[in-house]
């Protein structure tokens, strides 16, 4: 058995890249770009016009010239046109290329007509005003959005205004999602007396999804010979096995020995931790195998400690987690990391954790009243009310 912190080293020292890929724009939320994208044109591409108004060419104004003829209109989208001569002015749009010969943009609110072409100027009219310079705020060429980065709706956006519909990145591990255990039934089924529907894939699941990861799910019952048939395809086709149940010591707890069998290298088997202490990890070439305890909220604790942060340190987005305040003094002798259910109450002066904690680790229903867990590293007997820990939160 082996500490919270080495299973959590462990773990981060079996990081993988899984190569790049370009997807179309449409699906690329959530997604780590590969490589940078490119300006193709200055930011702004030309100077734009940014008020509804007039644009003029400063210098008559300040000789003095007030009112105005308007020459034509230049909307949005239409082609550039050009002043005829320095005493007329352009009516412009927001949007609009600022029209050639002309160099200031007052607004309509700033005008007031005096015929149904002529304005007369209201204000003390500044040169070069309400013009959005092409250029101003980035040049060709420049990086737009850098590899590594999490692709938001703001990077969406500048994907797409830069032509680029597909874009490249990070490629995603291949899950095999299992469940294992005889007396699971398929959530469409009716359970008899000693039998559950299979929860755990479904949070699992849920939980990959929101990583952006697909999957396949497979069940195991609790036959060693089957087991090891159908371990043995799925080691061979997928980047990620990732299990709930039948790593513990009961009799039919066949997994760790049927990887073992297989070739997958164990690196731990147990970890000083409530819930979750039979959490078994190993690799093979291929594969990386996170087989977790069955009872949900083991299974959740070592999904949230161990897997979450290895993926996003395989993709280099991990961030340090919050720490939040115990809000009661709470006990626990035995020499294990505590991972507490616990609801985060938002004060002025940062997250206090009240512990919520339910009938032990086979107790679903407590997880949805709790935002999360927090983490009571191993080496106290009591954790007192006020002290900072990490918060593995929900979401
Ligand atoms: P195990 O780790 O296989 O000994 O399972 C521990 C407990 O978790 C047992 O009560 C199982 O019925 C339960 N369990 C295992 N897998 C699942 C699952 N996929 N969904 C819900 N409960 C499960
Ligand atoms: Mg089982």
């Amino acid at each position: 058995m082996i500490s919270v912190e080495k299973a959590s080293k462990i773990i981060g020292s079996h990081t993988r890249s899984y190569g790049q890929e370009n997807v179309p724009l449409s699906q690329a939320l959530g997604r780590i770009l590969a490589s940078d994208v490119k300006a193709d044109r200055p930011f702004p591409p030309y100077d734009r016009v940014c008020m509804d108004g007039i644009a003029i060419d400063h210098s008559s104004y300040q000789n003095g010239q007030r009112t105005y003829r308007i020459q034509d209109v230049q909307s949005a989208g239409s082609a550039r046109m050009a002043l005829e001569s320095s005493n007329l002015a352009f009516e412009v749009m927001t949007g609009a290329i600022l029209p050639k010969g002309t160099s200031t943009v007052i607004r309509y609110e700033d005008l007031k007509w005096i015929s149904d072409d002529e304005v007369e100027i209201m204000i003390d009219a500044k040169d070069k005003a309400n013009i959005h310079y092409c250029g101003e705020d980035l040049e060709r060429s420049a990086s737009l959005v850098k590899r590594g980065s999490v692709l938001r709706s703001p990077e969406i956006a500048l994907c797409a205004t830069v032509g680029a519909s597909y874009v490249p990145v990070l490629k995603l591990p291949r899950v095999a999602l299992i469940s294992s255990g005889d007396e699971l039934v398929d959530i469409d089924e009716h359970p008899e007396d000693h039998q559950i529907r299979k929860s755990n894939i479904h949070m699992l699941a849920a939980e990959l999804g929101k990583l952006g990861l697909e999957y396949d799910s497979f069940h195991l019952h609790d036959v060693k010979k089957e087991i090891t048939e159908q371990l043995t395809g799925i080691l061979k086709e997928f980047d990620i096995v990732m299990m709930s149940g039948g790593v513990s010591k009961g009799k039919f707890d066949f997994i760790p020995g049927v990887l073992n069998d297989l070739g997958v290298r164990k690196h731990f088997h147990k970890v000083e931790q409530r819930p979750g202490k039979p959490f078994w990890f190993g690799t093979s070439d291929k594969c990386i195998v996170f087989a977790f305890p069955g009872n949900p909220v083991s299974t959740l604790v070592c999904y949230m400690k161990y897997f979450r942060p290895w993926l996003k340190r395989c993709l280099g987005t991990d961030q340090a987690l919050r720490n939040v305040r115990l809000a009661e003094d709470f006990e626990f002798r035995p020499s294990l990391t505590y991972f507490a259910q616990v609801r985060v109450e938002e004060t002025e002066t940062g997250g206090v954790a009240h512990m919520l904690k339910g009938h032990g680790s086979g107790d679903m229903v407590n997880l949805s009243r709790v935002d999360g867990f927090l983490e009571l590293p191993e080496g106290s007997n009591v954790y007192h009310s006020g002290e900072y820990f990490a918060f593995l939160p929900f979401d």
